[in-house]
């Protein structure tokens, strides 16, 4: 930010007054969002409202940061955005307000936040034999519940896009929960279909799931806001799988023509597993690949070579040990980037701020240097180079006129984000999901004044509660 944008900012934010201490006043749209005894709730309209006075933060290279700036949306666009824009419709104050493209997040095994902070302190009780377990006793309605519950914590944490990385899909009912539940919520999204729990590594993935919904995909999609892509095992989980096993998915997702996404090298220890997918053209711009902890020179080669997009998720590969993301060496590379959940049985709050802060710290840890990278690095992996990676940034991921309009604002009016100082630093370091006041979507206001307008967080907890419930009877766990 230049020197004068900040002195400005630091004048707003000195001024704060009773508007931004409230927060963006409830209006009439609030009142639009009718409820059903589900916990769901028909989805807002998009109407125009104008956001106002707000220090914007565009995450775009030209328009930069705007100190006392606003935002126009019209039926779900952005419109204009700067400071002597003439605006229009509904006009929100947002004073003491910082407002930014909504985070976006690239890989989240939403289906199992039912086992939220599950994964005990014994290897019997980690993550991997606890979510193995439960997970071979799920119903369509546990997925639709833990997704759900995942959902609602995105919008209400400041997310605007997921990636739910659907590897439980026991039946096409249970991907189809998984989707049924991003729609609801209204959160914009990638369901990645999978395989379920406890198959055989020796068996190949029923795609009838994935076929199902790829043919029918225009009325799953909720009005194209959330796509289709395939959750791949690869070449190697416990062991080698052998090709008969994994080309056959491969291969059919490439015939459907939708992306792929698979872990691979998610260690310290497993290495030499990028080569091989890569000798075997497995690899590409439709290919995601998740944690590549062990790459080595020759691999972060190959992986920039091919296309492909990488996903880190530092909560999770610090929280069991796998190693520190290679962060700087893949934007090093110019290798499309960005940073995810993974796991909320892992992770516990699953606030993607606090992660972004752990993969700055983790690479500030790892250099030995305080500045090694900056605080906006890690908001731009979070924002418009999230959405790079996942293919959407023609979309959103920064505010720029004619993108869909994914926007938060962060109330600074709190007393764990007082006083203001730089903007950057403390949005990455500071905020909590208490403090994101505004949440829109495709141009749907979905949380305002604090408060989420179409979902009941009472019912979606007390429902994902009964689910689990249901879940430890079935595994006769006590
Ligand atoms: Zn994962």
């Amino acid at each position: 930010m230049c020197e004068i944008c900040r002195r400005s900012f630091i004048r707003g934010a000195a001024a704060l007054g009773a508007a931004g201490a409230t927060g963006i006043s409830v209006s009439p749209l609030l009142a639009q969002a009718r409820r059903d005894a589900a916990g769901g709730a028909r989805l807002p309209a998009r109407g125009e409202f104008t956001i106002a006075n707000a220090y914007v933060m565009t995450m775009d290279a030209s328009l930069g940061d705007i100190a006392g700036g606003a935002v126009h949306v019209r039926n779900g666009e952005i419109v204009a955005v700067g400071k002597d824009i003439a605006g229009g419709g509904q006009h929100m104050d947002a004073n003491g307000m910082i407002v930014m493209p909504g985070l976006v997040e690239t890989h989240w095994h939403m289906w199992n936040t039912l086992f939220r902070s599950f994964a005990g302190d014994k290897p019997e009780e980690g993550y991997f034999p606890t979510v193995a377990r439960f997970g071979q006793q799920m119903t369509p309605d546990d997925i639709y519940q833990s997704t759900r519950l995942s959902a609602a914590e995105a919008i209400n944490s400041g997310m605007t896009f997921v990636h739910s990385w659907c590897h439980n899909v026991r039946s096409t009912a249970h991907a189809e929960a998984d989707v049924r539940a991003l729609a609801d919520v209204g959160i914009r999204a990638r369901h990645s279909c999978g395989w379920p729990q406890g198959m055989p590594d020796t068996q190949s993935a029923d795609q009838a799931p994935l076929e199902s919904l790829a043919k029918d995909w225009k009325s799953w999609s909720n009005e194209g806001l959330i796509d289709l892509g395939m959750s791949w095992r690869g070449q190697f989980r416990a062991g080698p799988i052998k090709p008969e096993v994994y080309q056959p998915e491969f291969d059919n997702a490439r015939k459907l023509g939708v992306p792929i996404t698979v872990h691979v090298a998610s260690t310290r220890r497993a290495v030499n597993q990028i080569t091989p997918l890569y000798n075997a053209k497995l690899m590409g711009k439709d290919v995601q690949l998740i944690h590549t902890i062990s790459a080595n020179a020759d691999e972060l080669e190959m992986i920039r070579a091919s296309g492909a997009s990488v996903s880190v998720s530092p909560g999770t590969e610090l929280r069991v040990g796998y190693g520190y993301p290679q962060i700087s060496e893949m934007l090093a590379k110019g290798i499309p980037l960005g940073v995810s959940i993974d796991t909320s049985a892992l992770t516990g709050s699953s606030n993607l701020f606090a992660v972004l802060k752990l993969a700055r710290d983790s690479e500030n840890a790892r250099a030995g240097n305080e500045f090694k990278m900056t605080a906006r690095k890690a908001l731009e992996l979070g924002t418009i180079g999230g959405a790079r990676s996942m293919g959407v940034d023609r979309k959103v991921g920064s505010l720029v006129p004619g993108k869909r309009a994914d926007l938060i604002a962060i109330n600074t009016n709190a007393l764990n984000m007082g006083v203001v100082t730089d903007p950057a630093h403390l949005v990455l370091e500071a905020t909590g999901p208490e403090n994101v006041d505004t949440v829109v979507v495709d141009g749907r206001i979905l949380k305002r004044g604090g408060k989420l307008t179409a979902i009941n967080p009472g019912t979606v907890v007390a429902e994902a509660r009964a689910a689990l419930a249901g879940v430890r009877e079935r595994t006769k766990w006590r």
